[in-house]
């Protein structure tokens, strides 16, 4: 079979996947466009403010639409977050306080993270700060329960950070039926013990999202999915009222907290971007389901199969292959819509430890709910494959990407 013949085999066969997945994208516009009217979103919600931002009627009513949609008390949804881990970073260092114990119960966080905890040495760690930091590690790609109950038990522990996309890891996503469980144990447990969520990739992917099933905060960027592909920049974090205000507190200074941060023209492109971020994910979502169908039958191992349940919007192809993985990052550049004239290659990216290849041929940079594609230079050289703006697109950088393995 020749590319073409392979995607229309392909579209063919993924219909059950294809109207599951516009099941979730009418869902949440549904959710969106009755949010928008509750909150009275309106032009005026478009205007700005500079200086100290107070006052500032478009971010104080989007933090109020964020917060229906996820069914939280409160959201903060601001520019100055540059980026998800700056997010998770100052959600941390807010609800930490010397002496007491951070617990991640799904393994080794985001590589972004360590030098936060202090996992890798920095003098600005929680570390530092004398927080302490331990870890229990994921088995069989779902939570150790019974570790963890025996843990929590024998240890005080102020917060625990899950992560459910998987990062660079080969562990699959946490989906919603096991964050639930998990929560439920934790909270039975442990009642006080802060419960937090890294939810980058995660968003619209399912129909329940984690503070639905008693997470206490929530954390995720917005140049992913509820950025829409149109937010310039900026993160969200919504959850209980009086955790959220100590984010915002930590984000700006202690007796100002969520009052001030003024938007700076950003309004409108938050709002259209949540606006669209149902469709957009759900682009992602086909992109994702057809890479891994037609890897897989052109002979390539994938992660998850076409038919699996998922968590989050990555696609990984496990290439075996260094050559491979090279080729078929350079294809998805090639196969973009800015700076495709441009050769990736592997180079020494701060915060990793092996070489990294990276195709963003993005609209924002680093923006990864666009079609993007990345891995570590290390075995078994997997592509962490995520995103496109319409499904046309995605299917495009596929074709070029296929082309280029296959030469
Ligand atoms: C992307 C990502 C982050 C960090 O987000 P940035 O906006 O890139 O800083 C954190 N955790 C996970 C699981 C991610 O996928």
């Amino acid at each position: 079979m020749n590319i073409e013949e392979l995607i229309l085999d392909a579209e063919n066969n993924l219909k059950e996947q294809y109207k599951n997945i516009e099941n979730i994208e009418f869902y949440y516009s549904n959710k969106i466009l009755k949010a928008f009217k509750d909150n009275n979103v309106s032009e005026n919600c478009f205007t700005s403010t500079t200086g100290y931002g107070y006052n500032d009627y478009g971010r104080d009513t989007l933090e109020k639409v964020y917060a229906n949609i996820f069914g939280a008390e409160a959201a903060l949804v601001r520019n100055q977050f540059v980026s998800g881990s700056h997010a998770l970073s100052t959600t941390l260092f807010a609800l930490l306080r010397p002496n007491d114990t951070l617990l991640s119960v799904s393994g080794l966080p985001y590589d972004t993270l360590h030098e936060v905890i202090g996992i890798v040495p920095n003098p600005s760690s929680l570390k530092s700060y004398n927080i302490n930091y331990d870890q229990i590690d994921l088995i069989n790609n779902d939570f150790d329960y019974d570790k963890i109950k025996e843990y929590l038990t024998n240890n005080k522990v102020k917060l625990i950070e899950i992560q459910r996309s998987k990062g660079y890891s080969t562990r699959e996503s946490l989906t919603i039926d096991k964050v639930e469980k998990v929560i439920k144990l934790i909270k039975e447990v442990s009642p006080n013990t802060i419960v937090m969520i890294d939810n980058c990739y995660c968003e619209f992917v399912e129909k329940t999202n984690p503070i639905e099933v008693g997470a206490d905060i929530i954390v995720g960027s917005l140049i992913k999915n509820l950025g829409g592909g149109i937010a310039p920049n900026g993160a969200y974090v919504v959850g209980k009222k009086d955790l959220v205000e100590l984010v915002g507190e930590r984000l700006t200074l202690p007796g100002e907290g969520m009052e001030v941060g003024p938007s700076l023209g950003v309004n409108k492109s938050f709002y259209q971007g949540l606006f669209f971020a149902p469709s957009v994910v759900a682009s992602a979502m086909k992109t994702a389901t057809l890479t891994s169908y037609v890897l897989e039958k052109i002979g390539y191992e994938v992660s998850p199969k076409y038919n699996d349940t998922r968590a989050d919007i990555v696609q990984n192809i496990i290439f075996r292959d260094k050559d491979k993985l090279i080729k078929y990052t350079q294809g998805i550049q090639a196969g973009s819509p800015i700076d495709s004239n441009t050769l990736p290659i592997p180079w020494d990216m701060p915060g990793y430890k092996d070489q990294v290849i990276m195709a963003s041929g993005s609209f924002t940079q680093g923006s990864s709910i666009e079609l993007s594609c990345d891995g570590p230079i290390r075995e078994p050289y997997i592509a962490y494959q995520q995103g496109a703006l319409t499904y046309t697109y995605g299917k495009l950088g596929l074709i070029e990407a296929i082309k280029k393995i296959s030469e």
